[in-house]
């Protein structure tokens, strides 16, 4: 009897229990909602979307596949801005652990700027024409939002580091996209990146009244491109003509393959006024997760770029700015020798991406030779019947290629899709990016892989 009771009771208890979870659950959700509602993503940044570092990291930590992805060396940077860093690490003066200058760490700005004052033939200045960032990605950051009206068009050349895009869009302007397009080579030799090219006439239509800048990446990423003397004078006209600001990213600005040569959009005639040139450390000294940059441009457009960073950011890492100035230095002692890093890493580079031209070529993918930069584009349709494209989601078809790719032979690349505005992601679809700034024994590794794949 106690028990019956007992258990009457029990029941009673758990559904009033019930009762009260499932009034706090629609409590909660309605509370919930409100909340989403209002706490949802500002209009401005659009819809909520992962980048594909963001996705393409996670599925790498996912299947732990080869990563030829991200662009990152899989081995050392030099030892000298290794022991930079381990030294500044162990200075007891308290200088190198606090706060440095908000605009740029003093010994590192002295030592960037008698760089590019050489580089741009010129004497910058200082105080007035240099910022050092949180990587080249806040350069481009604080350029953009500092540059960029509601409803201002920005020109963007396709393909394009993804980040553009939606940086013009949170600063409110329109990207106007022009792709570069590939005139396949008649004399059935590879094509290289040298192939890819503006069509003169489509740029010019795209400058207005309503342009406010045009966003250049040379050396590219990831088509390796290297702009010519040629293309980059027509875009300097088109920029004075219509007086339109280039920002100039120029990450891989020395690696460059021979016989190119990288030239510096902001030294042609008339162009030092209207251009931010940004560079970066990861590139420079092979450090990436350094996340050091900066931009160089006149003192009016600076004023700018300072205004933004100095409520983002403020300042950047001491000890990573001070063992960067002691590159900087070093390598400014034996600029354009062997010994030099900036002329020893693309030589070291070229064998890579030799090596990694031809294992594609191999397989029966068709690379395009990069004139610079570490990244090759490859063309793997021809392998598509070897692919369940089925098996993924993604509206693209090199997102669901490489992701296969990844879960099922254990080899990772990116979707160049990813680097086109909204109407031309098909262009980049047939193509797959890999890195080459990896161990020989890794390129090797991926070589073997595929192999294995096409023999299968
Ligand atoms: N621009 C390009 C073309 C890049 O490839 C990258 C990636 N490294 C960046 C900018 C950002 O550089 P950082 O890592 O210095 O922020
Ligand atoms: N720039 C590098 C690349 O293109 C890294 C990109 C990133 O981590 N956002 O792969």
């Amino acid at each position: 009897m106690l028990k019956t009771v007992t258990n009457l009771y029990r029941s009673r208890l758990c559904k009033s229990h019930e009762n009260i979870l499932k009034m706090s659950t629609k409590v909660a959700s309605s509370n919930n909602s409100a909340i989403d509602k209002k706490f949802a993503l500002p209009s401005r940044y659009g819809e909520s979307k992962e980048s594909v570092w963001t996705e393409y990291i996670q599925l790498a930590i996912d299947y732990k596949p080869l990563n030829l992805g991200q662009g990152f060396p899989d081995y050392p940077p030099p030892q000298y801005i290794m022991d930079a860093l381990a030294k500044v690490s162990n200075q007891s003066d308290y200088m190198f652990h606090q706060y440095t200058r908000g605009f740029g760490h003093p010994r590192l700005v002295a030592a960037i700027t008698k760089l590019y004052s050489k580089l741009l033939g010129r004497g910058i200045n200082e105080r007035t024409e240099l910022i050092t960032t949180i990587g080249a990605y806040e350069a481009l950051h604080a350029s953009i939002m500092g540059h960029t009206e509601a409803g201002d068009e920005v020109i963007i050349i396709e393909p394009f580091y993804d980040c553009y895009e939606p940086l013009v869009r949170y600063a409110g302007g329109i990207p106007r996209f022009i792709p570069l397009r590939l005139k396949e080579p008649s004399d059935g030799r590879l094509s290289t990146s040298a192939d890819w090219a503006l069509d003169k006439d489509e740029l010019e239509s795209l400058f207005n009244e309503k342009t406010k800048s045009i966003i250049i990446n040379n050396p590219n990423n990831p088509l390796g491109k290297v702009f010519t003397e040629d293309e980059l004078n027509h875009i300097a006209d088109l920029c004075k003509k219509w007086n339109v600001l280039c920002i100039s990213d120029e990450v891989y600005e020395w690696i460059v393959y021979k016989p190119n040569k990288h030239i510096r959009i902001a030294t042609l005639p008339d162009m030092w006024e209207r251009t931010i040139t940004i560079g970066s450390a990861g590139k420079t000294f092979s450090v990436t997760g350094w996340k050091l940059g900066w931009a160089i441009c006149p003192a009016n457009l600076m004023k700018n770029l300072q205004t933004i960073h100095q409520t983002s950011i403020y300042t950047g890492v001491t000890p990573i700015q001070e063992a960067c100035a002691v590159g900087f230095e070093l390598e400014m002692e034996r600029l354009g020798t062997d010994e030099c890093f900036f002329v020893s890493l693309p030589k070291e580079l070229e064998a890579k991406r030799d090596f990694m031209a031809k294992f594609l070529l191999d397989v029966g993918m068709k690379p395009i030779i990069p004139e610079g930069g570490y990244f090759m584009l490859a063309d793997w349709t021809p392998l598509e019947g070897k692919i369940d494209l089925n098996s993924e989601n993604d509206p693209e078809k090199d997102y669901r290629a490489t992701k296969w790719m990844t879960k099922n032979i254990g080899l990772q690349g990116i979707p160049p899709s990813a680097f086109y505005g909204p109407d031309n992601k098909k262009l980049g679809e047939n193509y797959i990016r890999y890195c080459f700034i990896k161990k020989d024994e890794n390129l090797q590794k991926a070589a073997e892989i595929l192999k294995k794949w096409r023999d299968s």
